[in-house]
């Protein structure tokens, strides 16, 4: 789950980020995997020859820019609206295909240059083809809603592919600008960027990141995956080390973060001043029309649950034998470690996703036999190529690219499971939807993986041969709730705190985060309830997050990881009628907007229901740890 930038929506691309301790080694692949052409992507299904991508990339640039004669026809009749809009929509289906050539062959070897000659052909293309059809809005809303309308009406075929589109952008007239003050908005939108790439200049460039040594004698420089990785050490002074310099490094900076990330806030607010939004938040939330009740429920119902994760850090502390304090440090380090470290191999990640996946029934492992048996993925690491893990399914007329760098641990595992849930969904929506509405949003989107993890985790726990390895499994299960929920939910209480701040006409500053951030801390981990004491140098954590520079964004991590809580477990129940509403809800892709395509699959994001849902989940991964220790 990484965010990938403007390029994101042209992709569907979505990012598993995987560190963890025990497997950061690379091991050498199994002979049997390495040589199966199966995990190595066939890239003639999208182009035959790098010559066939070229070409077809110069007919598109050509096509783009005859895109500008049709300006000023969308009104002359329902048949000039559908001629205009299908033509655009052909060039966007291409630069889609385009680009995810250019991506899955970039990063199966990121050294090689044409790889990333080709990736800034590909983005300039989406560049062109966006600033070649940004009359289309202003067109539409001056043709107005009632001849719009009438259009719809006498053709079926305009509705079908298109009515969503444009109800959509009639629904922004109250937010939409003349075409002067347009035009000045466009030309600040560069300088509103710079906060986010001074953020990642300092903290990825020019942060001088410090060299520690470890209780073993190692020398390590802490920068940010060092930092990951070893704030999970087993031993308790090496992770306090860890801290200590880590956040001492990043405190020195406190008051450029926070001039820095004030600014990002300032452009948040500009830009829902001139456009008639009451604040940030309902600038952000806008686009995919979504109730500002189910940010509050988020936020509200993380606050409800708080019981539940002090349930859990007692038990950490419990289980790593601390005696005095638990403190921040403390909560990385695997509870339950396994004796002897899993090897999964990629057949049998395919196996166990399947039977995982089957209680969807048979129209989902129909798609995923399809996947499975295509040459689809880019599936284990080798030099060169791209870390991390992610579906790109932008290319409608094709199928879904899937890239992994699988490492034979349950963490590998459960990656294989989330993208396979991000490429079945896509062949699920592209198969019912026509190309204009099967791109899904993000609030759907990781729903669909996230439900795949759960029932993974359960499996995994039923199928277990140990006591050991169950506790592991359930361990793994909290975490991915404390990270996956309550952490993102208190992300985004902050990121409101700072909007509010700001648009209540107080100043903001680095001290000012800092002190925000502490009181979210010591309330989300218990510090008054004597749970954990938080240090006050560890809170300045909110300096190193690079998602607020994204808008409100972290919170649709939140939100989905609630909803297919709800889901997993009404499908575990067999629920009458659930299985067949999840499904449609995959195949509705983009036809409608998340929030209502939630609630005809059940599911009312704006109630409690779905966050009580995931809390009852983590009770009950508690009461299993507990029921299995007091076996002894
Ligand atoms: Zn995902």
């Amino acid at each position: 789950m990484k965010y990938l930038g403007p390029v994101a929506w042209l992709l569907g691309v979505l990012v598993v980020p995987v560190t963890s301790y025990a497997a950061t080694e690379t091991k050498p692949a199994a002979q049997s995997d390495a040589a199966d052409p199966r995990y190595n992507p066939d890239l003639t299904d999208l182009y035959a020859s790098p010559e066939a991508w070229t070409a077809s990339h110069d007919r598109t640039v050509a096509a783009a820019g005859k895109l500008l004669d049709y300006k000023g026809t969308l009104g002359n009749s329902a048949s000039a609206m559908l001629a205009a809009l299908s033509a655009m929509s052909a060039v966007r289906e291409e630069t889609a295909r385009l680009t995810v050539y250019a991506i899955v062959v970039r990063d199966m070897d990121v050294r090689v240059p044409s790889g990333q000659e080709r990736m800034q052909l590909a983005t300039a293309l989406g560049t062109v083809y966006s600033s070649d059809t940004a009359w289309v809005a202003p067109e539409v809303l001056a043709i107005g809603a009632d001849k719009v309308a009438s259009f719809l009406k006498q053709s079926p075929e305009l509705a079908h592919r298109f009515g969503f589109f444009l109800n959509n952008i009639l629904r922004s007239a109250p937010h939409t600008l003349s075409a002067e003050s347009e035009g000045v908005m466009a030309a600040a939108s560069d300088v509103l960027q710079q906060p986010d790439s001074i953020f990642s200049q300092l903290a990825n460039g020019e942060l001088p990141y410090p060299t520690v040594t470890l209780s073993n004698g190692q020398a390590v420089r802490l920068d940010e995956p060092a930092y990951e990785k070893y704030r999970q050490a087993p031993n308790r002074a090496d992770r306090k080390l860890v801290f200590d310099t880590f956040w001492g490094t990043w405190g020195k900076f406190e008051s450029t973060f926070g001039q820095t990330l004030a600014t990002q806030v300032m452009g948040e607010k500009f830009d829902a001043g001139v456009r008639h939004y009451s604040s940030a938040l309902e600038d952000a939330l806008f686009g995919d029309n979504m109730p500002e009740a189910v940010y509050r429920q988020v936020v509200g119902q993380a606050e409800a649950g708080l019981p539940t994760v002090y349930r859990y850090l007692k038990l950490r502390k419990k289980q790593l034998g601390v005696t005095d304090d638990l403190r921040y440090y403390d909560v990385y380090p695997s509870m339950f470690p396994l004796e002897h470290p899993l090897h999964i191999d990629v057949p049998d990640a395919e196996r166990i996703t399947a039977e995982v996946t089957a209680v969807y029934g048979p129209e989902y492992a129909a798609a995923l036999r399809r996947g499975f048996a295509g040459r689809w993925m880019d599936v284990l690491p080798r030099q060169g190529k791209a870390p991390g893990a992610y579906m790109a399914g932008s290319a409608y007329a094709v199928h879904p690219y899937l890239h992994f760098n699988h490492n034979y641990d349950y963490q590998a595992l459960s990656t294989f499971a989330h993208e396979w849930g991000h490429a079945v969904h896509t062949l699920l929506a592209t198969k019912a939807q026509p190309y204009e509405t099967a791109e899904y949003s993000t609030f759907i989107a990781e729903t669909a993986s996230m439900s795949n993890e759960m029932l993974l985790e359960d499996y995994m726990v039923a199928h277990a041969k140990t006591k050991n390895e169950k506790l592991f499994y359930l361990g793994e299960g909290l975490e991915s709730i404390r990270g996956g929920f309550f952490r993102q939910a208190m992300f985004a209480t902050f990121q409101l705190a700072i909007h509010e701040e700001l648009e209540h006409g107080n100043a903001l500053s680095g001290k000012r985060m800092t002190e925000i951030y502490c009181g979210l801390l010591k309330k989300y981990y218990g510090d008054a309830e004597g749970v954990t004491k938080i240090n006050p140098e560890y809170c300045v954590e909110w300096a190193f997050i690079p998602h607020f520079y994204y808008g409100f964004y972290v919170w649709q991590y939140a939100t989905s990881i609630a909803g297919a809580a709800q889901f997993t477990a009404a499908i575990e129940n067999s629920t009458p009628g659930t299985r067949d509403r999840f499904i449609a809800m995959l195949k509705a892709g983009g036809s409608d907007y998340p929030y209502e395509l939630y609630k005809k699959a059940g599911v009312d994001m704006a109630t409690p229901v779905a966050y009580q849902a995931l809390i009852a989940r983590m009770n009950h991964l508690l009461d299993q740890i507990e029921a299995l220790q007091a076996q002894n």
